[in-house]
């Protein structure tokens, strides 16, 4: 992150605008709507301008700038059309240590100004960190669009409200959920609808009834993230992460997809590489109770599917014995997002009439199968955790009657953009691998369809 955005109160602060011109009286427009102070420095300045500068309280100094200009001032905007100017009078404000921007030129200010989508009280700032200013401009027009102009109204409604609803409830958690629930609800079409009284109405019926109780219940979510891929996410799965008080993930979910917490929510890390567990699992599970008998939201976010080779039956287990309210949502599994994003149809009617799963790590580490009904030429055969065992899988296999030549992938970070693929077959990809270095986690991929991969792999 090159700029950290943040929302300034200008109200009542001094800012010096070097630059009388077009470039300058833009950037004089927003900070007189921010209720800034605004002095204009520059030989010529346009009427608008100046009358801003007027009715801001500020100042028009029709003159050159110089540094004493700078005094008193809380930031200065370099706006004029000579850049070794605004170089140096950058290079004055900076040695004062006021913030400074230098329009049209990110790299000599500390600040930018970012796009704005104004619903006021609701600002939606969006900034390219000045890389192109008109892809910040385009996803604005992007959101101008969809976001209803009345969306301001509603952030008044619940402003207003704010203080009822704390004399109502005391916990600060059941207040996010209640406002939570409100804005899933039928309030939001009311103010978009411009039924002002109604919704207000109807928002103080719904404080009135508000159950401390039900809104203060924890609750754990066990959400499935899909295989790696931020974009693999159910939109339930979003939601519910967003709602999270606290957040148990493992190494499986990516960084890309744990960012989309909220900011305050409690991130703990649980981990779960092969055989170096960062909490045992009796102690994941204890902990997902602990959270939620205090009355948290608790999301348990697990790579893939929770269901699949993800222990998510173990988990609520004991969430089920101790009567605390679940949810379970699906992910997509690391078989599906793989095959998919390999170009490897799992079935195909010229290839393999069915699909089995199965995982190649035992607790004890070894590779104990049922190898006698996994090697029907039409089964498409997927290992989980398999990779330290490919070569006993391969062996296995054409001990059991695979032929040599079957086809078989293996896919190292499936969906993400360090995605690989290596095709070979299982007389040979044991020792094609031997000795490369192959990033967990890797899912194998056997049977015919693995030869649709050259012709269907369409991820890089
Ligand atoms: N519940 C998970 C599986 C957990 S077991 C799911 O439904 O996908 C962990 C195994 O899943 C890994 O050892 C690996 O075999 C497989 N896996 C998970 N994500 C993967 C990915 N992005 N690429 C390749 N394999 C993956």
């Amino acid at each position: 992150m090159e700029f950290l955005p943040i929302s300034w109160r200008l109200q009542g602060k001094q800012a010096l605008l070097i630059g009388g011109g077009e470039v300058a009286l833009r950037k004089g427009r927003l900070l007189h709507r921010a209720g800034s102070a605004i002095t204009v420095v520059a030989p010529e300045v346009c009427d608008e301008l100046r009358q801003i500068a007027v009715d801001s309280h500020g100042a028009v100094l029709e003159k050159a700038f110089e540094v004493a200009d700078l005094d008193g001032k809380s930031l200065v905007i370099c706006a004029t059309d000579d850049s070794a100017l605004n170089a140096r009078a950058a290079e004055l404000a900076g040695s004062k240590g006021l913030p400074v921007n230098v329009v049209d030129n990110p790299s000599l200010g500390d600040f930018i100004f970012p796009a704005i989508v104004d619903r006021s009280p609701v600002l939606i700032s969006i900034s390219s960190s000045g890389a192109s200013p008109v892809l910040a401009r385009k996803l604005r027009s992007q959101l101008e669009s969809s976001l209803p102009a009345r969306w301001g109204r509603l952030a008044d409604l619940m402003a207003r409200f704010r203080q009822p609803l704390k004399d109502k409830l005391d916990n600060v958690g059941a207040r996010r959920l209640f406002w939570e629930q409100t804005l899933d609800g039928p309030l939001v079409e009311k103010v978009l609808a411009g039924k002002d009284s109604e919704a207000e109405a109807m928002l103080e019926a719904a404080i009135e009834a508000a159950d401390a109780e039900q809104l203060s219940r924890g609750e754990v979510y066990l959400v499935g993230a899909g295989p790696g891929d931020p974009d693999l996410l159910t939109f339930r799965a979003l939601r519910l992460l967003q709602k999270a008080d606290v957040v148990l993930y493992d190494r499986l979910v990516g960084k890309g997809i744990v960012d989309l917490a909220r900011r305050d929510a409690e991130m703990v890390y649980v981990g779960k590489a092969r055989d170096k567990h960062a909490l045992p699992q009796d102690n994941i599970n204890e902990l997902l109770v602990h959270y939620a008998k205090q009355g948290k939201k608790v999301c348990r976010l697990k790579g893939g599917d929770p269901f699949i080779f993800g222990r998510g039956g173990e988990e609520i287990d004991l969430i089920v014995q101790e009567g605390i309210d679940f949810q379970v949502v699906p992910g997509i599994t690391a078989a599906s997002g793989c095959a998919a994003y390999g170009g490897i149809p799992l079935t195909h009617r010229d290839h393999a009439q069915s699909v089995r799963f199965v995982t190649g790590h035992r607790k004890d580490g070894t590779v104990t199968l049922d190898w006698e009904h996994l090697v029907s030429e039409s089964e498409t055969v997927v290992f989980y955790m398999g990779l330290v065992g490919l070569r006993q899988i391969c062996d296995q296999l054409m001990a059991h009657g695979r032929k040599g030549d079957t086809p078989i992938a293996l896919i190292s970070r499936g969906t993400t953009n360090l995605q690989e693929v290596i095709t070979g077959t299982l007389d040979n990809l044991p020792d094609q691998v031997e000795g490369r270095e192959i990033h967990a986690p890797t899912l194998i991929i056997v049977g015919s369809v693995v030869s649709l991969h050259p012709k269907f792999g369409w991820f890089r």
